[in-house]
């Protein structure tokens, strides 16, 4: 499979079943009409709580779920379709997850060079031993942990939390990641490691990484990623070109994550408080707007209609009966 330029998800459903009885079973909608694309060299922020369905929608483009209707292509092939299925090894290599605990990621047994070796053998078993040695030193140049053969030689726990999240990334990149789906990727590192790694994603943007930057941080998505999308309760409530979005957020749940924001910069809304209200379960049969329960401007139509899409900018949407 040759590089690929563009992930396009459309009106993505996931739904997953909770319980029920022998025939009426019921689930919970984890994601409801996400659309989105991910475009080489670019980032895409996906920001939200925890249950907005962020990482979820993240495994279904890893394959790791599949949805439950909606498409996902890859360069307009479908990659459910039968003869895509044929190059889901070159897919895996191409299309790779980091994740939010790089020490959980990395067997504490194993030295770096053998977490790098292993996935370089599995996905080019042509290579020599030389060349998968070389290939190792040369990523972990490329992400900056230098002495690299000193690096390869170490235990996972011999490395800080950035130096074994910079090890997740070269792995993904030893075996040609071009699209690289980061969930949560800074948020449990120190705050005084975390831009390092943020350089480091910004820096592999220019040799032609695409991400999907996974946060709870609206603040760090302005910083890196060309375009953010917001979701709450596995929809995406408004999205588009990110300094649009945080500079100019027009949702109430935009404006309250924007309001939650201590550092300066992003402009505050007046608006920094909602309802205290439990986050919604959703189910194929929920109706209306997710955010009702907690929305300060709830409307009656609000509770009974979801909103449509609405184009404020070019780039620039949002679903929210006020515009
Ligand atoms: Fe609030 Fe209604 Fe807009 Fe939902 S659609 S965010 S409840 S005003």
């Amino acid at each position: 499979m040759s590089d690929i330029a563009e992930i396009t998800v459309e009106d993505m459903v996931i739904d997953f079943p909770v319980g029920g009885g022998l025939f009426r079973k019921q689930y919970l909608r984890a994601a409801n009409g996400v659309s989105l694309t991910l475009r080489a060299g670019e980032a895409l922020a996906i920001v939200g709580e925890s249950g907005s369905g962020k990482s979820t929608c993240a495994r279904a483009i890893a394959r790791i779920n599949m949805p439950t209707s909606g498409t996902i292509r890859v360069d307009g092939a479908e990659i459910t379709d039968p003869g895509f299925r044929q190059s889901q090894r070159d897919y895996a290599a191409k299309v790779q997850m980091i994740f939010q605990d790089p020490f959980g990621s990395l067997n504490p047994v194993h030295t770096i060079r053998h977490h790098l070796a292993r996935p370089i053998r599995i996905h080019a078993p042509k290579l020599s031993s030389t060349e998968v040695d070389e290939r190792i030193i040369a990523t972990l140049e490329r992400v900056g942990l230098s002495p690299a053969a000193q690096t390869a030689d170490k235990f996972p726990y011999e490395l800080s939390g950035g130096q074994r999240q910079r090890v997740a990334i070269a792995r993904a990149l030893a075996v040609g990641a071009r699209f690289i789906l980061a969930d949560e990727p800074i948020s449990m590192l120190d705050v005084s490691i975390r831009l390092g790694i943020l350089n480091l994603m910004d820096d592999m943007k220019r040799d032609g990484i695409g991400f999907m930057y996974i946060t709870h941080d609206i603040a760090t998505a302005r910083y890196f990623a060309e375009r953010t999308a917001v979701m709450y309760v596995g929809h995406m409530v408004e999205w588009g070109e990110s300094d649009s979005v945080t500079q100019s957020p027009r949702h109430p749940y935009t404006q309250l994550l924007i309001s939650a924001v201590p550092e300066a910069g992003i402009r505050k809304t007046r608006e920094r408080k909602a309802k205290k209200a439990e986050i919604p379960m959703r189910t194929p049969e929920s109706r209306g707007c997710p955010f009702a329960g907690r929305c300060l401007k709830v409307m009656d139509r609000c509770h009974a209609d979801m909103p449509p899409i609405t184009q404020l900018q070019e780039d620039h949407y949002v679903r929210c009966h006020l515009y």
